[in-house]
């Protein structure tokens, strides 16, 4: 039984701790909302009152926050010096690689090990403990990095030093973004030829056009039933995070001076959608702006 303080228990956080409880560990979890924190009990954590009372006595601490300033707010007021420095330190929120790397600056310079450790999956797979997660950290860090985050893990790859598991977070999000938005006008394209969406979907996904988005989260209801579209495009990823991670990759490629025009397109897109009222549906909605029925949108 390891100790584990969990911070951030909304759609990721709330599975993530839910399934270190119910790997046998002791869970002090903390969230700033109060239903968050009834769900993690009822989920078999030990809620507690704040971040410092959580990471006082803990041999893990896990985040799982919104974005780089909450991230860099908990971890330099209420973390680092407040958790025992033998505290392995896990960062799995998706943020910018600066921060990224500033973090794991201050918590190196305080003596802790650090690694940043955003996850690809989505809620079913948070529920599941089958995220993959993509590791930013010292080599020699990685072998206490993969068994803390294995009850929550289908898989985790080492991407190299702190950030760049940001890096490959933010790189596989925006192929993702791009990969969404041509599956949605392949089948707005095909509904005005005539071509029903449901048989669209077994020729693309055995085909060359097979992609994730079209395979494991059609945008269409009815060919895979564990898709979004099946739920009126109601929890999943919200577009409003998926043009967060679009302009995490935009700034980053200004940054890194890399040429990323369909990554533009894609945030362009997404900020449309999301100007429009649509950021809290999944960002597999898309299609129906495309499809030129955004009307059918609760
Ligand atoms: P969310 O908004 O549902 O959860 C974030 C939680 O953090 C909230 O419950 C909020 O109350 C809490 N929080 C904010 N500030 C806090 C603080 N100072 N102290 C304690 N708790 C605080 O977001 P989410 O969907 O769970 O996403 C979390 C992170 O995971 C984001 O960085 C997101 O980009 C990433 N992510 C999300 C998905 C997805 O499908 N939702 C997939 C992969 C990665």
């Amino acid at each position: 039984m390891t100790r584990i303080a969990f911070i951030g228990l909304g759609n990721m956080g709330g599975g993530m701790a839910a399934n270190q409880a119910k790997a046998g560990h002791d869970v002090a979890a903390f969230d700033l909302s109060p239903a968050a924190l009834e769900r993690a009990a009822e989920a078999g954590c030990r809620t507690v009152a704040s971040v410092a009372e959580a990471v006082k006595d803990a041999e893990v601490v896990i985040t799982m926050l919104p974005a780089g300033p909450h991230v860099l707010g908990v971890y330099s007021e209420q973390i680092i010096g407040v958790a025992p420095a033998s505290a392995l330190l896990l960062d799995c929120s998706t943020i910018d690689v600066e921060t990224a790397r500033k973090v794991a600056g201050l918590a190196k310079e305080a003596g802790y090990a650090f690694a940043d450790a955003p996850v690809s999956g989505g809620t079913a797979a948070a529920d599941a403990g089958t995220l993959a997660f993509m590791v930013g950290c010292d080599e020699a860090d990685f072998a206490r990095v993969e068994p803390a985050l294995d009850p929550m893990s289908r898989i985790t790859i080492r991407a190299g030093d702190h950030g760049a598991g940001q890096a490959a977070k933010i790189c596989n999000n925006m192929l993702l973004g791009i990969s969404m938005i041509g599956t949605c006008e392949a089948i707005a394209l095909a509904e005005k030829l005539g071509l029903e969406p449901e048989r669209f979907f077994e020729i693309a996904s055995k085909s060359s056009g097979q992609c994730w988005s079209v395979s494991n989260y059609y945008p269409w209801p009815g060919p895979v039933p564990t898709a979004p579209s099946n739920r009126e495009y109601e929890g999943g990823f919200a577009s409003a995070m998926m043009l967060k991670d679009l302009k995490l990759a935009q700034d980053a490629a200004a940054k890194a001076g890399a040429t990323t025009p369909l990554g533009a397109q894609a945030e362009a897109l997404y900020a449309l959608f999301n100007g429009l009222g649509y950021g809290g549906k999944d960002f597999s909605a898309m299609v129906q702006m495309l499809r030129g029925r955004i009307d059918t949108l609760a």
